[in-house]
C-alpha cells in the first residue's frame, strides 16, 4: 500500500469522523449517513477519490453539522475512497484508505460540503542507534501484547516486525483495539516520528500493565468463573438437544446461517468448496476469535460476488442504434464504429477475440456515457472504475488476506457492484496508470483484458479464480501517447473530438436540459432555457472542449428554478413557464467568467495568435515579441517548455537568414535583445507547433508590420522556413473557431485532415494550407496598402 501523495498543497473535500482515527496505511470500511461528510465523499468519488479526514469527539461533531466551526484541528489525514456504494436507506458504504498526514490550513467553502486547503506531509526518516533500540523495544512490547492476547495471526506479527520507519511503527501501534480515541489523536498530532514512537511506547507500556493486572484478577476469580462456565456448557447442550427434538426453532446460529447461504449460492463447485473450507475454519476458531472477523469478511465477499450464469438478450442492431441515438446527439462516426463492433460481437459470439473499445478524447465529450448506452443496448449492467493514479499491482489484483485490512482489487470490487458476471465495464483514465517499485499494474491489466487468460482471473484476496471472460470491457483516455504500448495494441481506438458551438447547443437543447430538468423534478412546461441563453453559457461561462461544465451550469439553473417552484407551492406568485433568456443568466449565475471573441480588437505589431493542444482540448494563445536595444540576446518568458525554446531559436535563425529580403538591416539582430513572451500562465506551452506563430510575431516586431488579429496559425518551422505538419488539428481548429478567428493557417501536410473537421468549422473558418514561411507572412501580415 502506501500510495505516494506529493508533499504539497491540496484543495480537498472534508469529511469529519467522530471518535475514530484512520491513520496513514490503514484501510477501514464504514457506513456514512447523509450530511456534509457524505456529500464531500460523494464529490471525491466523482473526482480523484481523495478526501481530507479530520477526527473529532462525539460532542464536537454536532458543531460541525450546524455551523461553520471557528477552528479546525491542526492535523488531518488525506485518504483515498476505494469504494462508495449508495445503499437504499440513503446511507453509503465506503472504504477509506489513509494515505498521508496533512496540515489543515484554510476553509475554502462550507456549503454544500466543506472544502479545505491542506498541506500533505510525509515523515522524515531519521536513523540512528537510539531509534533502532526504541523500535526494537516497541516491537518487543507488541510481541508481549500478542502473547497475552493469543490468537493474533502470525503474519500480522511478522508484518509489524518488517516495519523499519519509526513513525509508521507508531501509527500501526494505534490500530490495537485497546486504545482510547484521545490517545490515537495524540499519536496522529505528533509530527516528529521519533517523539511519536516514544509516546506509542509509553501507551503500550500502560496497556501491558493493565493486561497483567486484569489477568491477575481473572486468576483470582477463576473459581467463580468455572462454576458459571459449567452452567453455560450445560445450557448449550440443552439447547442442542432441544433443537434435535424440534422444540426450539428460534435459534439462529451464525454458522448455520452461513452454511445455508453457501448451499444456496449459485456458483461453481470450486467456489462452494472454498467457502465451506473457510466456514469450517471459522467454526473451529470460534465466532469470538480475533480471526473470525477476517474470515467472515472473506465469506461475505464470496457470497456477494456474481458467480451465476445468466441468459443474455440477443443483440438487435436496430435496437442498439435506437438506444445510441436516444442518448447522444451527433457523433455519427463514433456510433457507426460502435455498431460495427456490436455486429462483429453478434456474429462471432464468443468464438472471436473481440478487441477492447477505447474512447479517446477531452473530458466531457461523452466517453463514459457512451459506455452506459452500450450497456443499455446490450441489456447488461454497467460499472465503471477509474484507473487514474494507480501505481500498484495490488490495486488491480488485491492484497493477500494475511495483510491487515486486505481487500480484493478494483476489478473484483467492480464486479461486486455490478451484481452480474456479464456487465459492460468501463475502465476510466487508462492513460493515467503509473508504475513504480511496487510492481507494474499494466501486466495485471493485460491479464484482465486478455480473453485467453481472463476466464480465470486471479485476485490475491479471493485466492480462487474469477471468470471475467463474459465482461465487455471499454476503456477511456484523454490522450493516446501515455497508454503503455502492450495495452494499446489490445484496443480498438475510437477518437472523439470536442464539439462546435452548434453541436453544444444541440446537445444542450436535445439532452442536457431535459436530463437536468427531470433530475430536479421540473416539468417541461415549468422551465424553458432559450437558445440565446445556452449560447451565452457556452461562450461566457464555460471554456471547454466537451459539455461537462455546460451541463453543470444548466444544473445550477434548474436547481435555482426548482427553488422558485417550491416557493410557488408555498404561495409565492410565480408565472409558468419560467423562461431563462441570455440577459437573465447573470442574475442566476453571477457575472460572466470568460470574454468571448478576440482579446485585442485591432491588428498589432509583434503579437501573433497560435493554438495549443492538450489532453483536455485546444486553446488559443498570443505570442508577443519585443525587441529592445541590446547586444543580440534572446530572452524567453512565460514558463516555456524546452521544445518551445528550440522553436524560438529556429525562428531567430530564420529571421536572420531572411533579414535582408524583409528590408531589415542584418546588424539589427546584433544591436537588439529579442524578448519573447507567451502570456497566460496556465496553458502548457510545449511542442514545436508554435514555430510559425513565433516566427510571425518576431518578423512583425522587427519589420514593424502588424499581424492580422483574425488569423491563427499552427505549424513547426525548419531553419530554412519550411512548414512541417502538427497533431491535434481538430481540437486546434475548434478552439480557433470558438475564439472567433476567421482565417486559419495550417501545414500543407495536414491538408488531408481537413475532411475530418466538423462541417461548421470548414464553412466558417478559412483554412489555408501552406508549405513555407513566406506564404504564412503573406497571409498573416496586414498590408496597410503597401
Ligand atoms: P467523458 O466521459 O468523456 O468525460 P461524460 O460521458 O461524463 O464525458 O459526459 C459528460 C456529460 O455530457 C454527460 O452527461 C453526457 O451524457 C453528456 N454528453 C456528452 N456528449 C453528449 C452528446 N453527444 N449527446 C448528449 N449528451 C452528451
Amino acid at each position: 500500500m502506501g500510495k505516494m501523495i506529493e508533499t504539497s498543497d491540496h484543495d480537498l473535500p472534508l469529511a469529519i469522523l467522530g471518535e475514530l482515527v484512520i491513520m496513514p496505511h490503514m484501510t477501514v470500511p464504514l457506513q456514512v449517513g447523509q450530511g456534509k461528510s457524505y456529500r464531500a465523499m460523494e464529490q471525491a468519488w466523482e473526482n480523484d477519490h481523495l478526501v481530507l479526514l479530520i477526527f473529532v469527539s462525539e460532542s464536537e461533531i454536532e458543531t460541525y453539522k450546524s455551523s461553520q466551526p471557528q477552528q479546525l484541528p491542526p492535523v488531518g489525514v488525506i485518504a483515498r475512497l476505494d469504494e462508495f456504494v449508495k445503499l437504499p436507506d440513503g446511507t453509503a458504504r465506503i472504504i477509506l484508505e489513509g494515505i498521508s498526514r496533512a496540515l489543515v490550513q484554510t476553509m475554502l467553502q462550507s456549503e454544500p460540503f466543506y472544502r479545505v486547503r491542506c498541506h500533505a506531509i510525509s515523515d522524515p526518516e531519521p536513523r540512528g542507534i537510539e531509534i533502532e533500540a526504541l523500535m526494537d523495544s516497541v516491537k518487543q512490547q507488541i510481541d508481549e501484547f500478542v502473547d497475552h492476547l493469543g490468537e493474533v495471526p502470525q503474519d500480522a506479527v511478522a508484518f509489524v516486525h518488517r516495519i523499519d520507519k519509526p513513525g509508521h511503527l507508531a501509527d500501526i501501534v494505534t490500530w490495537a483495539p485497546a486504545f482510547e480515541f484521545e490517545e490515537r489523536l495524540d499519536i496522529l498530532n505528533e509530527l516528529d516520528p521519533v517523539e511519536r514512537l516514544r509516546r506509542a511506547h509509553r501507551l503500550l507500556a500502560r496497556q501491558l500493565e493493565l493486561l497483567k493486572l486484569r489477568q491477575k484478577i481473572q486468576q483470582d476469580t477463576k473459581e467463580v468463573l468455572d462454576q458459571s462456565q459449567r452452567e453455560y456448557f450445560l445450557r448449550e447442550q440443552m439447547r442442542v438437544i432441544r433443537r434435535e427434538l424440534g422444540e426450539d426453532d428460534d435459534v439462529d446460529d451464525p454458522i448455520d446461517e452461513l452454511k445455508r447461504k453457501i448451499a444456496q449460492l449459485d456458483a461453481p463447485d470450486y467456489v462452494k468448496e472454498q467457502a465451506m473450507h473457510e466456514l469450517k475454519r471459522l467454526a473451529q476458531q470460534g465466532m469470538n476469535s480475533p480471526e473470525a472477523g477476517v474470515i467472515r469478511t472473506y465469506l461475505d465477499w464470496i457470497l456477494n460476488l456474481p458467480w451465476a450464469e445468466e441468459e443474455l438478450p440477443e443483440i438487435s442492431l436496430h435496437e442498439a442504434q435506437k438506444v445510441l441515438d436516444e442518448d447522444h446527439y451527433g457523433l455519427e462516426r463514433v456510433k457507426e464504429r460502435i455498431l460495427e463492433y456490436l455486429a462483429v460481437r453478434k456474429l462471432a459470439g464468443n468464438r472471436m477475440r473481440s478487441p477492447i473499445l477505447c474512447f479517446v478524447g477531452p473530458p466531457g465529450v461523452g466517453k463514459t456515457s457512451l459506455g452506459r448506452s452500450i450497456a443499455r443496448a446490450l441489456g447488461r449492467k454497467f460499472v465503471r472504475t477509474s484507473l487514474g493514479g494507480i501505481r500498484d499491482e495490488a490495486e488491480i489484483r488485491g492484497h493477500r488476506r494475511t495483510y491487515i485490512g486486505a481487500l480484493p482489487g478494483r476489478i473484483i470490487q467492480g464486479m461486486k457492484t455490478a451484481k452480474s458476471r456479464y456487465p459492460v465495464y468501463v475502465l476510466d483514465e487508462i492513460d493515467k496508470v503509473g508504475q513504480d517499485f511496487r510492481g507494474d499494474p499494466t501486466s495485471a491489466l493485460l491479464e484482465v483484458l486478455d480473453p485467453e487468460q481472463n476466464n480465470a482471473f486471479s485476485d490475491h484476496y479471493l485466492e480462487i479464480p474469477f471468470d471475467l471472460s463474459q465482461v465487455v470491457f471499454i476503456a477511456t483516455a484523454n490522450q493516446l501517447d501515455t497508454i503503455p504500448n502492450p495495452l494499446r495494441d489490445r484496443m480498438e481506438i475510437i477518437e472523439i473530438g470536442g464539439y462546435t458551438e452548434d453541436e453544444k447547443l444541440g446537445i444542450a437543447q436535445g439532452f442536457l436540459v431535459r436530463k437536468q430538468r427531470e433530475f430536479h423534478g421540473l416539468a417541461p412546461d415549468q422551465l424553458i432555457i432559450t437558445d440565446a441563453a445556452i449560447i451565452k453559457l457556452v461562450r461566457e461561462y464555460t471554456r471547454e472542449a466537451g459539455v461537462r461544465n455546460l451541463e453543470r451550469e444548466i444544473a445550477s439553473l434548474c436547481r435555482k428554478t426548482a427553488r422558485k417552484v417550491a416557493a410557488a407551492s408555498d404561495g409565492d406568485p410565480v408565472e409558468f413557464p419560467i423562461v431563462i433568456d441570455a440577459p437573465d443568466i447573470p442574475n442566476y449565475l453571477g457575472p460572466e467568467r470568460y470574454t468571448f471573441g478576440l482579446a485585442e480588437e485591432k491588428d498589432e505589431v509583434g503579437v501573433a495568435t497560435g493554438v495549443t493542444w492538450s489532453p483536455t482540448g485546444g486553446d488559443v494563445l498570443s505570442i508577443e515579441v519585443l525587441p529592445v536595444r541590446g547586444k543580440g540576446g534572446l530572452q524567453l518568458t512565460g514558463q516555456l517548455g524546452e521544445v518551445m525554446k528550440e522553436s524560438a531559436q529556429a525562428a531567430m535563425s530564420y529571421a536572420r537568414f531572411r533579414a535582408e529580403q524583409l528590408g531589415v538591416d542584418p546588424s539589427y539582430f546584433d544591436e537588439h535583445n529579442i524578448h519573447i513572451h507567451v502570456p497566460e500562465g496556465a496553458v502548457p506551452k510545449d511542442g514545436p507547433s508554435a514555430g510559425i506563430t513565433l516566427t510571425t510575431a518576431l518578423i512583425s516586431a522587427v519589420t514593424g508590420k502588424p499581424v492580422r488579429r483574425d488569423v491563427a496559425m499552427t505549424g513547426e518551422i525548419t531553419l530554412r522556413g519550411k512548414v512541417l505538419p502538427i497533431g491535434g488539428l481538430k481540437e486546434k481548429t475548434l478552439a480557433a473557431h470558438r475564439a472567433g478567428i476567421r482565417t486559419f493557417i495550417l501545414p500543407k501536410d495536414n491538408a488531408k485532415d481537413i475532411a475530418e473537421l466538423p462541417k461548421k468549422v470548414r464553412e466558417e473558418l478559412q483554412l489555408i494550407p501552406v508549405s513555407s514561411m513566406d506564404e504564412v507572412l503573406k497571409i498573416a501580415l496586414a498590408h496597410q496598402g503597401s
